[in-house]
């Protein structure tokens, strides 16, 4: 059965070079190889761009590029693609450098074979897709496939340095499902994971925009809202609420329906996130307290207060 040809991106100034690991791929009998040959690391980044490519194999000197500087280069433009980096014969130290920042293996010039090629693309490869595979599960909940808080908190940070660029605001909601504790105890864990589960999907589908929602452990769900103000936000939480109690959840012969609280805030840029998430809390305290299904909100932002 014909497969289609692993698409390889050649970074190498030496046209000595570039040819010898062109023909040592490409005559490989068992897999095909497409390679795509770039001279200078520039050129490479456009390829970059334009070509969807399986493998970059990058020589480490570059008439464009001081040492690990084109792989960083390369990494910033795309975080995923495997990188198989050539070093010359006495420079493992960089090499080793290039594999802590996350390359995914090297090769000594003059020393290589095809079957040593080939078999450093195709582990380079699979090893990539495995991190990225360890990766995306350390940032979702296994229970109901959203993100984490682990992600979320990534994302706060990237995303209030976007918002600060733009000037523009960041809400955040903490939801907390009312007296699930009963669910529980009247109908089960399983039918309690069920409900989990409806909720995730109920505020995925609510999801707008840059917006970003996650698990955040428990019955505890966030909403990260960039680019929505404080009232802007309250009014789609209060809406996304209404929507829960108002959707009865059928699982196996019974009909549920639960309710949540919100407490929501808008971020303040000089904020970290754990002052953000403690008004927040605050805010969803306040909701509970003051009867449940319900949002109560907390201005944070100073930039508003005036309008
Ligand atoms: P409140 O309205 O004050 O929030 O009441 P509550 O019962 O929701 O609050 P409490 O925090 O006392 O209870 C949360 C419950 O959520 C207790 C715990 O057993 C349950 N829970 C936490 N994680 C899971 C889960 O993954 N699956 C299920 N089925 N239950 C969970
Ligand atoms: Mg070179
Ligand atoms: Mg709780
Ligand atoms: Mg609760």
């Amino acid at each position: 059965m014909a497969t289609s040809p692993i698409r390889v991106l050649l970074i190498e100034d030496s046209d000595v070079d570039a040819t010898f690991v062109t023909r040592l791929l490409t005559s490989n009998p068992e897999l095909t190889f497409q390679v795509d040959r770039a001279s200078r690391l520039g050129d490479g980044l456009v390829m970059l761009q334009s070509t969807d490519y399986d493998v970059t194999m990058l020589d480490i000197s570059l008439p464009d590029a001081h040492e690990l500087e084109s792989f960083e280069q390369i990494r910033a433009l795309d975080a995923r693609i495997p990188i198989v980096v050539f070093t010359g014969s006495d420079d493992e130290d960089m090499a080793l450098r290039a594999i802590e920042s996350g390359a995914q293996d090297f090769m000594a010039k003059g020393h290589v074979t095809g079957q040593m090629l080939f078999r450093a693309v195709r582990f380079a490869i699979a090893r990539q897709r495995k991190v990225l595979g360890i990766q995306a599960a350390a940032d979702s909940d296994p229970l109901t496939g959203m993100p984490n808080r682990r992600h979320l908190e990534t994302q706060f940070t990237e995303m209030l340095v976007a918002a600060k660029e733009k000037d523009a605001p960041v809400s955040l909601a903490l939801f907390d499902v009312d007296h699930f504790k009963r669910v529980n105890d009247q109908h089960g864990h399983f039918i309690g994971d069920a409900v989990l589960k409806r909720i995730a999907a109920l505020l995925t589908d609510a999801l707008q925009d840059e917006m970003s929602a996650a698990r955040f452990g428990g019955e505890e769900f966030a909403l990260l809202m960039p680019g929505h103000s404080l009232d802007e936000a309250s009014e789609m939480i209060d809406s996304t609420l209404k929507r829960l109690a108002d959707s009865p959840m059928q699982l196996d012969d019974l009909s549920i329906t639960v309710t949540a609280s919100a407490g929501v805030t808008d971020v303040d840029y000089d904020d970290s996130w754990e002052e953000t998430y403690m008004a927040c809390d605050v805010a969803l305290y306040e909701a509970k307290s003051s009867g449940r299904n319900r949002v109560v909100s907390r201005r944070r932002s100073r930039a508003q207060e005036v309008v």
